[in-house]
């Protein structure tokens, strides 16, 4: 399957990539260290892997990383527009850069990703945070070498707003993890939900080729990684743009992928309720490297809301996907998104929400307040959900959430599942940590496996967010 939009590929760019290693050797002569670089990424899964394509081409130039913005040559930011306050946390860490800027007059500052891909942010920026020195859209790491070298050697500002209909390939990555990594098959989405500001910012749905995919797969796999996560802003539809039926061309491409060798285990994310085919279905129930975990974003169980929405399903088409998948897959764990206080909900159509959410039996929700996004649809509306109230219903889905994802984690008590290891936990360095198939979080105490290894672990608690328990055997 041939790719049916053009292609930018990061080798296009090996001239001022070159230039860029012959600065930054320069810098290094002169500094006795090489240029230090700071990424950080505000937003969803797919910002946090366009943030290791960042850093990636960074460190290819011949930076190293340093996790101090305080001791950064370059900082970019690489940013999320899909709610608001992920845009203000953003303008307010601009802020504080300018005194940066002010004590490193040669510190480049840049900011990529969604949120600059509105023209009304890129003026907001030039106007009043003229200490940033690149904006720059999605669509553009292949080219930050061209950029850097035209703020080193010309002093210039760049402002590059990216194309919403090319797909990047051969892009270096600076994985923050070993054995787990993500894989974008598709970029853009075409459903238009009324909320979402995402179609605007990132274009028409573009899938990779299938060719392109795999490669990048298996020289991950070939480098230890033991776990892909697939994605997409709505997977079910890949392949779609090129007329392959719905659902069909992804499933045959996760076959594919779980032939892989040296893979354990396939995940993918996000499903749209209305896309998701039994092809899929049944992939994730027949390959045993499939992990039986699937988000299915509801975002509400009003179908009044739906309508409103433009999500395409009713509640009781969704409920009737989701005993589908369950008949198939009976282990299966199936985590949401939610939005409440969308606007002009009625207190009877909030009640009718949570109804229908209890029924669902969520294992795990993200819960989102709406935020209008100008350019959408909805954000036209002026039938506001007052802020009190929208708290209050929010805490009401929290309660359900919380009660639904402990029953989940009761109901697990006394089997054996298996984790996949990842090292010592955060929270409590005597105890090592590891992943189910459903992605709930394991404590256990063990010392004897490397982070990738499958452990057979038997679970003795159960706590809402996280499980304790003991390893019997390794895989
Ligand atoms: N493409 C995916 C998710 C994209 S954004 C999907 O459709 O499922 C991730 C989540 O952010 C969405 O599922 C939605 O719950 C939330 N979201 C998107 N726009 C929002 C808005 N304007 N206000 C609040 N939440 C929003
Ligand atoms: Fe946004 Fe809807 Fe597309 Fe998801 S499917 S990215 S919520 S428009």
């Amino acid at each position: 399957m041939q790719n049916k939009y053009p292609v930018d590929k990061y080798s296009d760019h090996s001239a001022s990539l070159a230039r860029l290693q012959e600065l930054n050797s320069r810098f290094a002569m002169t500094n006795g260290r090489p240029p230090r670089a700071y990424v950080q990424t505000f937003g969803c899964q797919m910002s946090e892997e366009e943030g290791e394509k960042i850093l990636g081409v960074l460190l290819d130039s011949g930076m190293v990383e340093t996790d101090s913005q305080n001791m950064a040559d370059v900082i970019i930011y690489n940013t999320c527009c899909v709610r608001e306050n992920a845009e203000q946390k953003v303008y307010g860490h601009l802020g504080v850069l300018k005194g940066l800027k002010r004590q490193n007059p040669n510190l480049i500052i840049g900011i990529m990703g969604c949120m600059t891909q509105q023209p009304v942010v890129v003026e907001e920026i030039k106007r009043s945070y003229r200490h940033v020195d690149i904006i720059s859209g999605t669509g553009n790491i292949n080219r930050l070498p061209d950029m850097l070298c035209e703020v080193i050697d010309k002093g210039n500002r760049v402002v590059e707003l990216s194309g919403t209909e090319c797909t990047s390939e051969g892009t270096p990555k600076a994985p923050r993890n070993n054995t787990k990594a993500r894989v974008t098959i598709m970029y853009g989405c075409n459903n238009f939900c009324s909320y979402c500001i995402v179609p605007y910012v990132r274009g028409r749905e573009r899938s990779r080729s299938v060719e392109d995919i795999m490669e990048e797969v298996k020289n991950l796999a070939a480098s230890g990684v033991k776990e892909i996560t697939l994605l997409g802003q709505n997977v079910n539809s890949y392949g779609s743009e090129r007329g392959l039926p719905g659902g069909q061309a992804f499933a045959e491409l996760l076959h594919m992928v779980c032939r892989v060798p040296g893979l354990k285990r396939v995940r993918f994310m996000t499903s749209h309720p209305k896309d998701l085919s039994d092809h899929i279905i049944e992939a994730v129930a027949t390959e045993p490297l499939m992990c039986n975990q699937i988000h299915l974003p509801l975002q509400s169980g009003s179908t009044e809301i739906l309508r409103q929405m433009n999500r395409k399903y009713t509640a009781d088409q969704y409920m009737e996907l989701l005993t589908r998948i369950r008949n198939r897959i009976p282990d299966v764990t199936i985590s949401t998104d939610l939005i409440t206080g969308f606007p002009g909900e009625t207190e009877e159509q909030h009640r009718e929400s949570m109804e229908f959410i209890e029924k669902c039996g969520f294992d795990m929700a993200y819960i989102f307040i709406y935020s209008r996004r100008t350019g959408t649809p909805a954000a036209k509306r002026e039938d506001l959900v007052p802020e009190d109230v929208v708290h209050r219903r929010f805490e009401q889905l929290q309660q359900i959430i919380t009660d639904s994802s402990y029953r989940s984690s009761k109901a697990q008590e006394g089997t054996v599942l298996q984790v996949m290891h990842e090292g010592p936990s955060q929270s409590n360095p005597n105890m090592m940590t590891g992943r189910t198939e459903g992605n709930k979080i394991v404590l256990y105490k063990y010392d004897k496996c490397v982070p990738g290894d499958i452990l057979n672990v038997k679970i003795d608690t159960a706590k809402t967010w996280y499980l304790e328990g003991t390893v019997i055997t390794e895989d």
